[in-house]
């Protein structure tokens, strides 16, 4: 369910449960799935993402990235998405697949696709609908810096808390291809170079951020183990 934050996100899935059966059924049969996702500390863009039948798990990713990872980037990392995400289109469409000819990792669209949001509706209020695509697969392999990836890695030794760094990490890679299209969408005449460099910044700082966090728990906790063992 997307967050409180959103009415647009909430009106958006109504329209979506509450059209025709006839095009509901259709869709079911060509394997269409929707899920919406917002933003937890701004009302806009709201996020919808449109998947096939078998990628609900990276469906979630995308929706997770969203509404929980966002949150978690450092303030000025996201103040430097502020200006864009303002003027960003009201509800970004993302159709999300597993890889793309072109080897990219996402593209904005010039046109809106998607059929439910093809054509303007009462749902989306005063929005402007925006679209683009994501490559799961060529975002979970893209080394978006490698020296840093690797060095890093090296800090989560321990099975558990490296996957779990693996999955943050594919999350704010996803968090930073959509935040990329967002940008080239609300600023066409942005040499790629610079909206680039913003989402690897982006990406970056976030990524960090977590890694500093994480290392300031762990060592907490055997801080403290190792103050029981000296009292026994
Ligand atoms: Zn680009």
């Amino acid at each position: 369910m997307p967050a409180d934050s959103s009415p647009l996100a909430q009106s958006v899935a109504e329209y979506l449960s509450s059209r025709p059966w006839m095009a509901r059924w259709l869709e079911s049969l060509a394997g269409r799935r929707y899920r919406l996702a917002a933003f937890p500390d701004r009302v806009l863009p709201a996020v919808v993402v449109a998947h096939r039948r078998g990628d609900p798990a990276r469906a979630r990713q995308v929706v997770h990235a969203v509404e929980q990872n966002w949150i978690e980037a450092p303030t000025g990392a996201r103040q430097a998405y502020e200006e864009i995400l303002q003027h960003a289109p009201g509800l970004i469409v993302v159709q999300l697949r597993r890889t793309n000819l072109c080897g990219c990792l996402g593209h904005r669209h010039v046109l809106v696709k998607e059929a439910p949001f093809s054509e303007p509706h009462d749902a989306f209020g005063d929005a402007t609908v925006g679209e683009m695509d994501i490559a799961f697969e060529r975002v979970e392999k893209w080394l978006a810096q490698p020296l840093m990836d690797t060095a890093l890695d090296t800090q989560f030794i321990a099975g558990s808390r490296l996957k779990e760094f693996h999955h943050q990490q594919l999350r704010f890679r996803l968090l930073s291809v959509l935040l990329h299209e967002i940008h080239h969408m609300v600023a066409p005449q942005v040499p790629e170079q610079v909206v680039r460099e913003a989402s690897l910044n982006f990406y970056r700082e976030s990524l960090v951020n977590y890694v500093n966090i994480a290392r300031a728990s762990l060592s907490l906790t055997i801080d403290r183990s190792f103050s029981r063992l000296g009292k026994e």
